[in-house]
């Protein structure tokens, strides 16, 4: 394993830990003794996801990690409670019967793990949900919405002086 600081290839491993989907390892470089964290995974997970427009891709775990990372902006969210909820989905995507999905139902999945992790995370997922029904477009209504909310914080803040 490469060290991501002086990229020289001799690194040991501190610790291991053993997830549903993962492995995580805390390594130290041994020429410049910085840490690093690396995480190994199952990479193939073949699941084709169904647009509502009817077209095909391949589910894609860092954009779907995108749509709830994006959802929890600047929310008192932790990355790990981010990605232990991808890594339920995954889990849940295996035990499937079949390889195909629809986005809709990614979405709900979606929805249900942000109402578990923050109220308002949730609520920006589901108000947009209803019109897409696609995770990969949320992101860019999201940046609309967060316009929209600071707008009326500022409009809010002027009243009260
Ligand atoms: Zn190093």
């Amino acid at each position: 394993m490469q060290c991501p600081y002086c990229l020289t290839e001799d690194t040991k491993v501190l610790e291991t830990r053993e997830n549903d989907n993962s492995t995580r390892r805390r390594r130290e470089c041994l020429k410049c003794e910085k840490r690093f964290t690396t995480y190994e995974r199952v990479e193939s997970l073949d699941i084709t996801v169904i647009k509502k427009n009817g077209s095909k891709e391949s589910f894609d775990r860092e954009k779907f990690k995108r749509s709830l990372l994006k959802a929890c902006e600047k929310r008192p969210v932790t990355l790990e409670v981010i990605d232990k909820n991808v890594d339920k989905l995954e889990t849940k995507l295996r035990s499937l019967n079949s390889t195909e999905i629809n986005s809709k139902f990614l979405g709900q999945i979606a929805m249900r793990a942000l109402k578990n992790i923050d109220n308002v995370a949730y609520i920006r997922f589901a108000s947009i949900y209803k019109e897409f029904e696609d995770v990969g477009d949320y992101e860019k209504e999201i940046i609309k919405i967060k316009g929209v909310i600071k707008n009326e914080r500022t409009t809010n803040s002027n009243t009260k002086k």
